[in-house]
This record gives C-alpha cells, sequence and structure tokens, in this order.
C-alpha cells in the first residue's frame, strides 16, 4: 500500500480527534473577543479530557462509526446507531440536541433512518445541524475506492440523526474532498464526469500549487483535460487573483482585459 496513502489516512483521523479536543474549551465562549479574555496566551495545547470520557462527541462518534465499518466489512446503519446509542448512555460528552433526540428515539425502538426522519419534522427549522459532517470521515477512508457507495454511506450516517438535505449532502460533500484529498488525480473511468471535475479542482486549489504548475498538469493528466482544467483555473483564480496567470498567457488569451473587467462588474454589482 502507498504509504503516503496511509500516512493521509492516519492524518485524517488524528488530525479530527486532535482539532475536536484543541477546540473544545472556547466551544461556548462565542466570540474572539470572549475567547482571548479567557485564554490571554492563546490556545495552544489539547486541554487533557475529563475522567472517564476521553472524547467529545465529534471524535467518539467518528472513532465508532470507523470501528462499526472495520467489524461489519461495510457500513451497516443499525449497528452504528446501536453504538452510537451506548455511547449516549454512558458518556455523550457534548452531543447535540437534534444527535441526542435521534438516538432517543432509536434507543425507544424506532428504526434508524426513521429516527432521523421524526427529529426532522418534529423541528424543520433547527434540523440542518453539523452534527453529521462531524463525524463522516471515516466512510471516505473506508469507500476512497467506490465513489457510489462512499455517497451513498456518507448520506445514511448522516440520515440516521440528520435528515435534512443540507446535512446528509454536506457529509457527502466533505467525504468527497477528502477522497481527493487522499489520492493521485487521474483516475480511469472517469472522464467527465462531474464529481471527479469538482474534486479535481479542489485538489489543486488545496494543494500549494501555482495556477500555472496547476493548469500545466492537468493539460497533460489525460481525462476531459479542457473542462477539469477550466474548473480547477476558476478556483485558482479565484484564490490567487489575476496575477496568478503568466504574462504570455495573458497576451495568449483572447480578450483577457475585457474578461478581467467583466470578472469586475460581475463582483462590483453583487
Ligand atoms: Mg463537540
Amino acid at each position: 500500500m502507498n504509504p503516503e496513502l496511509v500516512s493521509r489516512a492516519r492524518g485524517a483521523l488524528l488530525g479530527l480527534v486532535a482539532g475536536n479536543q484543541l477546540g473544545v474549551p472556547t466551544e461556548h465562549l462565542g466570540t474572539p473577543e470572549a475567547i482571548r479574555k479567557a485564554f490571554p496566551n492563546g490556545v495552544w495545547d489539547l486541554a487533557p479530557p475529563p475522567k472517564n470520557s476521553p472524547y467529545d462527541d465529534d471524535a467518539a462518534m467518528t472513532l465508532l462509526l470507523g470501528e462499526s465499518l472495520l467489524e461489519c466489512k461495510g457500513f451497516d446503519a443499525t449497528d452504528v446507531s446501536r453504538r452510537w446509542v451506548k455511547w449516549m448512555k454512558v458518556d455523550g460528552r457534548g452531543i447535540g440536541l437534534t444527535t441526542r433526540r435521534a438516538l432517543t428515539l432509536i434507543d425507544r425502538g424506532k428504526e434508524p433512518f426513521e429516527a432521523g426522519r421524526l427529529v426532522r419534522q418534529e423541528n424543520p427549522q433547527k434540523s440542518a445541524g453539523n452534527g453529521s459532517v462531524m463525524r463522516c470521515v471515516p466512510i471516505a477512508l473506508r469507500f476512497r475506492d467506490d465513489l457510489d457507495r462512499l455517497i451513498r454511506a456518507s448520506t445514511q450516517q448522516a440520515a440516521i440523526t440528520h435528515a435534512d438535505e443540507r446535512c446528509t449532502w454536506g457529509a457527502a460533500a466533505v467525504n468527497l474532498a477528502v477522497r481527493e484529498l487522499l489520492l493521485p488525480v487521474t483516475r480511469l473511468g472517469e472522464t467527465g464526469y462531474v464529481v471527479h471535475c469538482v474534486e479535481i479542482a479542489f485538489w489543486f486549489v488545496t494543494h500549494d500549487r501555482t495556477l500555472e504548475d496547476a493548469l500545466v498538469y492537468l493539460a497533460q493528466a489525460g481525462g476531459d483535460t479542457d473542462t477539469n482544467a477550466a474548473v480547477a483555473g476558476a478556483l485558482l483564480g479565484a484564490r490567487y487573483g489575476e496575477s496568478a496567470l503568466p504574462p504570455r498567457w495573458m497576451d495568449q488569451l483572447v480578450g483577457a482585459q475585457g474578461i478581467a473587467q467583466l470578472g469586475e462588474d460581475l463582483v462590483r454589482s453583487a
């Protein structure tokens, strides 16, 4: 197995758990000013967790989902729900209202997806919390080679507690980003496929390459070269600005100044 891939998979879970633990002490303070007041020297270290509660909800539910994926050899909503319910009853530190309500319904005998639907119906205004994206990453690691199952399992793990479409598709979006960050860019059989095109664009924006370097690479990487490079070029230009375009390309582009002006006019008219 590619050691770079292994390192990135390990890093994905470690980063999630570290970020969660680092942020717990400031979670309820609200503003940057309030946080500076409470922590005048800054927040640099992971505060030790309370006794008998090693993980806050974000990390706890993530790790339980990961363990379930391994032991069930895939995604099993009933098994995941059972683990989450058990954790809620013995610990439950940090659990959100939507998650608690859904897991309580499951504990009382509702089916997992039925519980998520009921909670959304009870309170549609408040059903789009971030509880489904905080814990979804193990799905990206487990199904990195199977895009359809990655998307399906990402949305299903969300729907157990957060059936709102912003939550289910938010989890799919996070896991697509993780998948693309784990892997090199060209895959057979995905030429012209929209999700792959979006993934490529995000990969290049998040990997320190210049706009020129990224687009030169994509034009020679095979697949749907012109569209992949176009979408990536838009994101890179949005991140780095017009000075990222090499002067020779500005000369070679038909109507470069008019195109730039159109961009300026659009953002000014917003
Ligand atoms: Mg939390």
